[in-house]
């Protein structure tokens, strides 16, 4: 088991060549021994590069990488003691289970009685025991993914990194996966690095967060801190589903523990402290299952349903908001009965809104 740190980590690829790619940008992270950490961000933000070069696989361009207190940019990946899960898990197709297990034990030299041990007791863990004798191609896509998680597991690594390992399974088998690794974290207590681009898996999984956007951190947070208090814009929308809406809106008057704005012709006073605000426009940010279309709230903007989804226990409706490009978006509850095309009276509820300066920064509300 072991901390990591990261110090100013910075990777660019092909730094010698014409046209170096920056990719990481000083990237500072502090991981707790047994702490399990989740990088989200989207597609091409760095997750991958920033998890292979602390696995060894990437070089580090600058900066230090230390795991359990020692600095390690130039150990080899075996070193470094990590066991490392991909989303692509390539067992050998020609060998048991118990030997794609065994086999980087094998390797290394290990006795054969410690090995049989030790995989009997990871088996057991990942409830694989009864199919040891069985080759990947008998085997459904989360028990060959248990294997892989497996194969990692008795080589007995301080860090454990998993890049995006369940997002080859279906949806049934991912939750089933999830939980699975929940309960493995509970049992190994080891420290645990994890890439998705799954909300579910983020939220649930996390001790910490850790929010990239274009190869730099936006914030790191425990899963409520950072869809209760998102730092910015891009945090705020890309914590939690379906999205935050942000609605524009102009800044009218600024006292000591008050803001009054105004959207679509409506005045909205928010009884906040607003030392930071200097500015005369700014987004309110509201998530879809904090407005409303039953009445309560402060602030009420009459509009068009432009499109309804019912999925039972609630349904999504999307409305049309002057000015704006894209629709609002309402979760309600799944009796709610919209129509596209009616009017509906939206209610915005003043104590859920986030309010972000032309910069982005989320001023409102200050802790
Ligand atoms: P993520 O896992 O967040 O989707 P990656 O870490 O895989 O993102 O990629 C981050 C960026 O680095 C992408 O823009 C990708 O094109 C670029 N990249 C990845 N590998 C290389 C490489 N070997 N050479 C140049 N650029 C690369
Ligand atoms: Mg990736």
């Amino acid at each position: 088991m072991a901390s990591v740190n990261l110090s100013n980590l910075n990777k660019i690829y092909g730094e010698k060549s014409k046209t170096p790619v920056h990719i990481l940008h000083d990237v500072n992270l502090d991981i707790t021994d047994g702490e399990f950490v989740v990088f989200v961000g989207p597609s091409g933000c760095g997750k991958s590069t920033l998890l292979r070069c602390i696995a060894g696989l990437e070089e580090i361009s600058s900066g230090d990488l230390n795991i359990a207190g020692e600095r390690v940019n130039d150990h080899t990946p075996k070193e470094r003691g990590i066991g490392m899960v991909f989303q692509s898990y390539a067992l050998y197709p020609h060998m048991s289970v118990y030997h794609n297990m065994a086999f980087g034990l094998e390797l290394s030299g290990m006795p054969k009685d410690e090995i049989r041990s030790r995989v009997t007791e990871v088996a057991k863990t990942l409830q694989l025991d009864h199919l040891l004798d069985r080759k990947p191609k008998a085997l459904s896509g989360g028990q060959r993914q248990r294997v892989a998680i497996g194969r990692a597991i008795v080589r007995e690594p301080k860090v454990f990194l998993f890049d995006e390992p369940l997002s080859n399974l279906d949806a049934a088998l991912r939750v089933q996966m999830r939980i699975e690794i929940a309960r493995l974290h509970g049992t190994l207590k080891n420290t645990m690095i994890y890439v998705t681009h799954d909300q579910i898996e983020a939220m649930t999984l996390a001790d910490k967060i850790v929010v990239l956007s274009a190869g730099r951190i936006e914030q790191v947070g425990a899963p409520l801190e950072l869809y209760h208090r998102p730092a910015n814009r891009f945090v705020a929308g890309f914590i939690g589903s379906p999205k935050m809406n942000f609605l524009e809106v102009s800044v009218d008057a600024v006292e000591k523990n008050q803001i009054t704005i105004s959207l679509d012709g409506h005045s909205l006073t928010l009884d906040r402290q607003t030392d930071a605000f200097a500015c005369d426009k700014a987004a309110l940010g509201i998530r879809p299952e904090h407005l409303t279309v039953d009445g309560s709230g402060d602030l009420f903007i009459e509009s068009t349903v432009s499109h309804v989804e019912h999925l039972g226990d609630q349904c999504m409706i999307y409305m049309d908001l002057e000015g704006l490009e894209s629709p609002v978006v309402v979760v309600a509850d799944g009796d709610v009965t919209a129509k596209s095309g009616q009017t509906l009276k939206l209610g915005i509820p003043v104590e859920r809104c986030h309010l972000f300066d032309q910069n982005d920064q989320r001023v409102l509300p200050v802790e």
